[in-house]
């Protein structure tokens, strides 16, 4: 395994932005992952097991740590059944249902990153999710040095929630359960998406995708809701961009950090930007909203060695 020192983590965030991880290792199998964590407890290093780096804002100063990029990948067929490493691609997840004529991930079609990162932060799309039809995973405990088995409904899933972000398991396996639909149909889905996202995501842009939470209305208290247009609220959800809209964010920026024109939960980074102006910017809007709605944001993306914005 090649382990590097001081790896510039800009390079493996979508965001393009990140300092220097101490030690880094890209690993392909079980067995190396493993490997890399015994290697870090040996050298007394904490570590960070990542996937496609797409939900992440790291600090310019980087981290004082093994960082361990996963890339076991395999997608293993049992009629509707796929049992998959969680280094697979989420995309080409996504493909081989769509040839096998399966629904149930398809909607996450442009969806960057990993099977595992996806299921850390439960992604969804298009009113669908990775953990809706997940039956079980298979993980990795570093503190027993055991694999555990777990069941969906052990797994805590909630909007972009799940215990993966409370408990220091690692994602190593999943299995999904899936329904047979017309393969036509599903490449057309899959089309109209991609062309839906791409002009949200013009293909290379330097973002974590949208920054901040979206609410569920139903568990915001009246006094919060009766300051929030009703028809701001989309399918239940109170989306984080309205708010930010409602304050001014779009078109703002800090140097290389804008927010985009047309969407005030998208952070761009034009190439120049730094972690400390995206946070900066971030934490600005977060007060606004605070101020005229009562109501905290929370990061969707994972702050990696910075303090949290609240
Ligand atoms: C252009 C763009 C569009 C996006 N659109 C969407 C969208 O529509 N819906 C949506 O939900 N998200 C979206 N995102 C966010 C992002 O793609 C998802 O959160 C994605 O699932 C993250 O996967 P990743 O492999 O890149 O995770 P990373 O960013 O590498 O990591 C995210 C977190 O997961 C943890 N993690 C990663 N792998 C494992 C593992 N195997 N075991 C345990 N923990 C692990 C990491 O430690 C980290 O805390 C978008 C991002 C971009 C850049």
């Amino acid at each position: 395994m090649n382990f590097q020192n001081n790896y510039l983590l800009s390079q493996v965030t979508t965001l393009k932005i990140g300092g220097p991880a101490k030690e880094f290792v890209s690993v392909q199998t079980e067995k190396e992952l493993i490997e890399a964590i015994t290697y870090a407890r040996q050298k007394n290093l904490p570590f960070l097991v990542i996937g496609g780096g797409s939900n992440l804002l790291v600090a310019d100063e980087g981290v004082e740590k093994l960082v361990i990029q996963n890339r076991i990948t395999g997608i293993f067929q049992k009629g509707n059944n796929l049992i998959v490493k969680s280094g697979t691609i989420l995309q080409d997840l996504v493909n081989f249902t769509i040839e096998k004529g399966l629904t149930g991930i398809n909607k996450l079609t442009g969806v960057p990153g990993t099977v595992g990162g996806a299921i850390y932060g439960n992604a969804g799309a298009y009113g669908s999710g990775i953990s809706d039809k997940l039956v079980e995973l298979i993980c990795f405990d570093p503190t027993s040095e055991e694999k555990v088995v777990l069941k969906t409904e052990e797994c805590g899933f909630g909007y972009r929630d799940s215990n993966f972000k409370r408990n220091n398991l690692i994602i190593l396996e999943a299995n999904f359960d899936l329904t047979p639909g017309n393969l036509e149909e599903l490449k057309k889905e899959s089309e109209e998406i991609k062309r839906k996202r791409d002009g949200k995501y013009p293909p290379g842009i330097k973002c974590p995708g949208s920054f901040y939470k979206n609410f569920v209305a139903s568990e915001l208290s009246t006094d919060v809701l009766v300051n929030i247009p009703k028809e701001k609220i989309v399918y239940g959800k109170v989306p984080a961009g309205a708010l930010l809209e409602m304050v001014g964010a779009k078109g703002d920026r800090i140097d290389g950090i804008e927010i985009a024109s047309y969407h005030a939960n998208l952070f761009i980074n034009n190439g120049t930007g730094t972690a400390k102006d995206f946070y900066n910017l971030a934490k600005k809007y977060a007060e606004k909203v605070k101020q005229k709605f009562g109501i905290t944001l929370e990061p969707e993306v994972q702050l990696i060695n910075l303090p949290p914005i609240a």
